[in-house]
């Protein structure tokens, strides 16, 4: 078992904590208290490399392998973790399930703009009444000709209101359950695609979130991914799985930057006439936190090592443990950091109570801490 980075790795790493320090922290309260994603972080993630990063080189992507790019989802969320999220609906939930389960066509079509960020992706599963329960979703997909109809309405989209290319789940016929299911390229210029609400959320202010309503789409059967339909569930759970080992690494980001904050401030500040760090109590809330990052970071990078020698059974697994375990631990870790600078802590003129706003998606979204215990408890049968 070998523990270490490569040294590309150690380099990529360094190259995205200076990019984040330089480029986004400056804009991050901005971001916050504005609820916006400020388009020049568009423009300067290009040479980075972050928006191809879920993408191959051969269609002008970033991807090596997925320790790397989990590394850099990391790093992102350090800063910041909505910022992490523009960057991956587009690169990873659109453009990383289109190089995985697109025909010839669609990758060489789709992949090179969205890799130099021509273009923006999102992926499009969620309906108002159909989340954990996707596979029951109703927006359906009718073959008229050489084209499909699309009708329905998609939620809590990430990127949705600036997204060009969304990746549209639909199925043939309710009746058909998960063999009805099909996944469709759906630019946003189609007839009858249109963005809908934007909403204001608790946290991951930066990154926008929306609706997606479909009227009468018109989506030509050339953008049916990978050509053949009833395959939506297959290209969901493979999609999902990816999401969720990236998810884990947002959490793990934003759980270091709270530990790391905390450690510095419980060394600052002083009580009692001794620095706080002096405290057993807040030595053994520190060791928690140091552990259960460190636990969460194993659980995740061995999936994603997984993933990289192709071993995606064990990797799905893996992804759902590293999801539940990462996300909660995020949770965690952000409330004890709150804890730790006291009623500073609770102001906005610290990153600490952001960290614990961010970090409360990470349950919900990619499959909820409940879903994560189901999946995992269905290898247990
Ligand atoms: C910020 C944000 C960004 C998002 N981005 C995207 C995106 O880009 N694309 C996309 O498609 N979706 C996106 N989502 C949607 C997200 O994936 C869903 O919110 C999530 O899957 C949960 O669905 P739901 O909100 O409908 O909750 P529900 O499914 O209604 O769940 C409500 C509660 O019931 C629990 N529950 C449900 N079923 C069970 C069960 N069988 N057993 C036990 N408990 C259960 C859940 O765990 C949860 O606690 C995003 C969500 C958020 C908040």
């Amino acid at each position: 078992m070998n523990f270490d980075l490569t040294e590309e790795q150690k380099m990529l790493r360094e190259v995205v904590r200076e990019f984040s320090e330089k480029e986004i922290a400056p804009l991050v309260g901005e971001m916050d208290r504005e609820e916006k994603f400020i388009e020049g972080l568009w423009e300067k993630a290009k040479p980075l490399g972050a928006l191809g990063m879920g993408i191959p080189p051969e269609y002008g992507g970033s991807l090596s392998d997925y320790v790397s790019l989990g590394l850099m989802a990391e790093e992102l969320a350090r800063v910041d973790a909505g910022v992490a999220v523009v960057y991956g609906a587009h690169s990873l939930l659109c453009g990383n399930n289109i190089a995985r389960n697109g025909t010839e066509e669609q990758k060489g079509k789709y992949l090179p703009i969205l890799a130099r960020g021509e273009k923006r992706g999102c992926m499009g599963l969620t309906e108002p009444e159909y989340g954990s329960d996707a596979v029951s979703l109703k927006t359906r997909a009718r073959k008229v000709g050489d084209e499909y109809i699309l009708n329905g309405t998609k939620t809590f989209i990430s990127n949705a209101p600036i997204a060009d290319i969304a990746l549209i789940y639909a199925t043939l016929d309710p009746s058909l359950g998960a063999k009805g299911l099909c996944t469709f390229i759906v630019e946003r210029d189609f007839p009858g695609y249109h963005v809908g609400r934007a909403f204001s959320k608790m946290g991951l202010r930066s990154s926008p979130t929306g609706e997606i309503i479909l009227e009468d789409c018109h989506v030509p059967e050339a953008n049916l991914l990978g050509g053949v339909e009833g395959k939506g569930v297959k290209q969901m759970f493979s999609g999902l799985d990816v999401e969720r080992l990236m998810w884990s690494c947002l959490a793990i980001g934003i759980a270091q930057a709270a530990f790391d904050a905390s450690v510095k401030y419980a060394k600052e500040r002083k009580q009692f006439g001794q620095p706080i760090f002096d405290f057993q109590m807040i030595q053994d809330k520190l060791v928690a936190m140091l552990v259960e990052i460190e636990a969460a970071r194993l659980l995740t990078y061995k999936g994603l090592t997984y993933w990289d020698q192709g071993n995606f059974r064990e990797g799905r697994m893996l992804a759902a443990q590293a999801k539940l375990y990462a996300c909660e631990m995020a949770v965690r870790v952000t409330g004890e950091a709150v804890q730790i600078h006291g009623g500073y802590g609770y102001m906005k003129d610290l990153p600490v109570e952001r960290y614990m706003r961010d970090a409360k998606v990470f349950p919900i979204g990619a499959g909820t801490t409940e879903i994560e215990k189901l999946i995992i408890a269905s290898y247990l049968r």
